[in-house]
């Protein structure tokens, strides 16, 4: 066949360690040989992002900006370890908060979900995508350690010097408080990016806050999103044949635990930082989560939702055989190649992002895995791979789909 031709380049971001050398092989044995691929290329690997002072990823996201689909590798956010590890002229900022800080948006997360790798819970046949707001909260609270007997209070002073107060408590003794805090335009932008990406996925959306307990806080989120969904979503939301749902937290919580699953789950940013964990273990591996970031202004950025998986690299430099989980970097490729295709218009793209997948899931649903799935599937007759055979077992999985 015929190599498939790109039109607008993708925007590739290297990573780190493990995931670096998948990359690669990904690349390798899995698109050049399919497509002209055609990238503009980032290296976010540690010692380039300190040999540039961390322009270069400021200048991947800018370039996110201009052609609107990238897709990234996992990448070392430092700490004092990796200072020394790495020789670090300063203890550069996670990519991926330098990243958002500049596309602004909201990050999806959603499980790979293949035969023979069951989720905890029954009931769940189809992915849940969590959609968790990523500003404000507790995140960037304010605390304070109260020592005794004493008033409590939130003050607001306006830019005309007029105050506004509202009693925190009264102590008779030792306590504590916490001050937290959101901007409207963010949780504006949270909504849009849900909105937006349940109609490009086809999926309803739900949402849910404490808005009875919080009455004003948690109440606004609920307002913005609704009056946002009257204003612009809700005849698009009708004509797609997906439904826009609100719902108390814990009601949430319960409902999710009985669904089968199918639909994108807005959080706000405390809420989702723990219920993605929970969802993400329930369905079974970190390595079969994907991830996308979604602006408001419609740019994607696609990743795996694991790390640079710093254990097997050291294994893979010490010589050993390692046996380390692609699936979700491979889906990294093929969400972005697919948004590619579809904003340019070619098919054949779209088509082979969708072959890939189901290659990699037929692949694993015929027995052939790498360690981790290995070590809970319920399939009866497993062939444990490494990291280098498992994606050329993709590799002739999609060659003999192409030959169908
Ligand atoms: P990690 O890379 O996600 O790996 C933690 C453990 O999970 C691994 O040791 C491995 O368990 C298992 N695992 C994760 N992904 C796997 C895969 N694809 N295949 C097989 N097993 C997998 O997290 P970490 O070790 O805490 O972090 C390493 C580095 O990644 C850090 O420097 C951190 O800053 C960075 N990080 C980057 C991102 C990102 O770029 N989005 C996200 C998170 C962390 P076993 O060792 O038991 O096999
Ligand atoms: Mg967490």
């Amino acid at each position: 066949m015929d190599k498939i031709k790109m039109t607008t380049p993708l925007v590739e971001m290297d990573g780190d360690e493990m995931t670096r050398i998948l990359w690669k092989m990904i690349k390798d044995e899995l698109l050049y040989p399919f497509i002209d691929l055609k990238t503009e290329y980032y290296d976010l690997g540690l010692e380039y992002r300190n040999e540039t002072d961390d322009k270069v990823t400021v200048d991947s996201a800018l370039a996110t900006k201009k052609y609107g689909v990238a897709v990234k590798c996992a990448t070392i956010t430092p700490n004092a370890a990796r200072m020394t590890e790495y020789n670090l002229k300063e203890m550069w900022k996670s990519p991926n908060g330098t990243i958002r800080a500049i596309l602004d948006g909201t990050v999806f997360r959603a499980p790979i979900i293949v035969k023979g790798v069951d989720p905890t819970v029954r009931t769940w046949k189809k992915p849940i995508t969590i959609a968790r707001h990523a500003y404000g909260d507790v995140y960037k609270g304010t605390e304070m350690k109260i020592p005794g007997a004493g008033k409590a209070e939130l003050v607001f002073t306006a830019e005309d010097g007029t105050e506004t107060r509202e009693l925190i408590h009264d102590f008779d003794g030792a306590g504590i408080i916490q001050g937290m805090h959101n901007v409207s335009k963010s949780i504006e932008s949270f909504a849009r990016s849900c909105f937006n990406y349940a109609l490009d996925t086809k999926q309803d959306l739900w949402f849910s806050t404490k808005d009875t307990i919080s009455k004003k806080y948690d109440h606004t989120f609920k307002d913005i999103f609704q009056d946002i969904y009257d204003a612009e979503y809700d005849a698009r939301f009708k004509e797609a044949g997906i439904e826009y749902f609100y719902t108390l937290i814990d009601d949430a919580v319960a409902r999710v635990i009985r669904s089968e699953g199918g639909y994108i789950w807005a959080c706000k940013n405390y809420d989702g930082d723990v219920m993605s964990d929970m969802v993400a273990t329930a369905f079974g591996s970190l390595a079969m989560m994907t991830s996308v970031l979604v602006s408001p202004d419609g740019n994607y950025e696609y990743e795996a939702a694991h790390g640079t998986v710093q254990r097997h690299y050291y294994k893979h430099l010490a010589g050993e055989e390692t046996s380390t989980n692609s699936v979700a970097t491979i889906f990294a490729w093929t969400g972005a190649l697919r948004k590619r295709g579809e904003l340019d218009g070619i098919s054949e793209l779209v088509c082979f992002a969708n072959k890939l997948e189901k290659a990699t899931i037929d692949t694993i649903e015929s027995g052939k895995m790498t360690k981790d799935l290995a070590l809970i599937t319920t399939l009866p007759e497993v062939t444990i791979l490494n990291s280098e055979n498992f994606i050329k077992e993709i590799r002739v999985t999609l060659e003999k789909s192409y030959e169908k």
